[in-house]
């Protein structure tokens, strides 16, 4: 059997007419199942891995239910602004020449002016909750009016930071006929939530597990606070010179920081978070689709949702605290089959978060070596040394000497190193005498200064080669 085409289904010309312009020529897995169910007019909760097309999959077969008469007929729902401007843009470009009036309603923006472009009647909106309660509030949308509610994203929407303004406006529509929640992940709460406003859903969930991961190479380097700028440095110098990377920190305040370094550093870099007005934010994000800029540094307002094509590395920075922020961040690499690698900082604490994040999703997240320079590269940051991560929790740094068993003991080496060093005995801990080598833990405010001398003088006519064990 040949695979399905878009053409099997009859769809009505103007769409037709526009996926043919667009280049797609099958569906994807996604919109294979769910598209036919939705245009029956059945409940959707659909979900599929990221980038896998959810768009178009709740988008077709709104736009075929919708007319172009200036009442509002379909709501879709966002978190972000941004992800409410690329599904708008989506859906217009799937609707070709039907001439379907599109609105985004999103906080940020001119409320008298969206006010007047909301009265002079519009079809189908994408917004976010906020505005759109508050206009509905304002009495320039008709909730009542609304048959078909659709939430992309819909496991954000229905957690606790939106679940209630969700349901707010489903309350407010009292004339819906059709629910469809689309969805990287669904974890059971957000399910259960679903079944308040959904009839009968029809589910098209894939495969086993609960979500899918997309495939990416991930990587992890084992990198304090103070060496972040040198690992980063070194994955930008291995870029190619098509390659986009989009770098995720927790704080909007990191985001300002990193984008400063990184300018001091000589790194050209653009910067994108939820305090900036709304439209730089699109600025910045046309300017990135557009490959103006290759490298943008962002909070997670850029982890869900986004599509932007040429994402080909994705650095977490930080490493996000919820398992799931790390498929949504990594997600935006990888796109359509596409190949994406992602790199996580991870600090010496935070090796349990990282277990947690593999282990939840069956991922393999291996610890590297950050890259190599490539030839001729130069470092963009120093390689410091980092006690706080090399330490343990006394604050010890175990130290690495070639001298084996026979040629001192620990009470004789220990005595040495105080005396030639002149430190006190308290900086020395744990001495252990192996084979071949040797180790002895010195506290990190003393470590440099020790190796240093021990590089420079002989046991007993052995040199010792220090070096810190990491
Ligand atoms: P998701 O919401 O599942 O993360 P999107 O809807 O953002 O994914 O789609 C990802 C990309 O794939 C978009 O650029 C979209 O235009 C494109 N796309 C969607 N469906 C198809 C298709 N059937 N054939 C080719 N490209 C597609
Ligand atoms: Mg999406």
């Amino acid at each position: 059997m040949s695979p399905p085409k878009f053409n099997d289904w009859g769809l009505e010309g103007h769409i037709a007419d526009a996926i043919d312009s667009m280049g797609w020529d099958e569906p994807t897995e996604i919109q294979l199942e769910a598209i036919p169910v939705a245009r029956a007019g059945t409940d959707i909760v659909g979900q599929a891995r990221t980038g896998s097309g959810k768009t178009a999959a709740f988008g077709i077969p709104i736009i075929e239910s919708c007319k172009p008469s200036g009442k509002t007929q379909a709501l879709v729902l966002c978190p972000t602004r941004e992800l409410a401007v690329q599904v708008a843009e989506e859906i217009g470009a799937l609707q070709g020449n039907k001439g379907l009036t599109i609105e985004t309603v999103y906080g940020g923006t001119d409320i008298d002016k969206q006010a007047k472009l909301l009265d002079r009647g519009v079809d189908l909106i994408v917004g976010t909750p906020g505005r759109v309660i508050d206009m509905s509030k304002r009495g320039h949308i008709h909730l009542s009016e609304i048959g078909i509610f659709c939430l992309d994203e819909a496991d954000r929407m229905l957690d606790m930071g939106f679940f209630p303004d969700v349901l707010w406006v489903v309350e407010k529509m009292t004339n819906r006929r059709q629910t469809m929640l689309f969805s990287a992940t669904f974890p059971q709460e957000v399910l259960d939530a679903s079944i308040e406003f959904t009839k009968d859903p029809f589910h098209v969930m894939s495969e086993d597990l609960e979500v899918e991961v997309p495939e990416i190479d991930q990587f992890a380097i084992k990198v304090g606070r103070l060496n972040k700028m040198w690992a980063l440095g070194r994955i930008i110098s291995n870029m190619g010179g098509e390659d986009q990377m989009l770098i995720f920190t927790n704080t909007k305040r990191m985001v300002d920081m990193l984008y400063e370094r990184l300018e001091r550093h000589g790194v050209k870099s653009s910067s994108l978070h939820g305090d900036m007005p709304q439209n730089r934010r699109e600025r910045i994000l046309e300017r990135f689709r557009d490959k103006k800029s290759r490298i943008m540094v962002a909070t997670d307002v850029a982890a869900r949702g986004l599509d932007v094509d040429g994402i080909t590395h994705v650095v977490n920075y930080d490493l996000p605290d919820e398992t799931e922020v790390y498929v949504h961040r990594i997600g935006r690499t990888g796109r359509m089959g596409r190949s994406g690698q992602s790199w996580s900082f991870v600090g010496g604490t935070e090796m349990g978060l990282l277990d947690k994040i593999a282990n939840t999703w069956g991922m393999s997240i291996p610890v590297v070596d950050a890259p190599e320079l490539p030839e001729g590269g130069k470092e963009m940051a120093k390689l410091k040394d980092d006690w706080d991560e090399i330490s343990d929790s006394f604050g010890m740094v175990k130290v690495k000497l070639s001298l084996g068993k026979g040629k001192a003991s620990k009470l004789t080496l220990a005595d040495w190193i105080q005396k030639e060093a002149r430190i006190p005995e308290v900086a020395i801990g744990e001495i252990n005498i192996g084979e071949s080598e040797s180790t002895v833990e010195v506290h990190m405010k003393k470590a440099s200064y020790v190796i240093d001398v021990l590089k420079s003088r002989e046991f007993n006519g052995i040199s010792l080669q220090p070096s810190i064990l990491n």
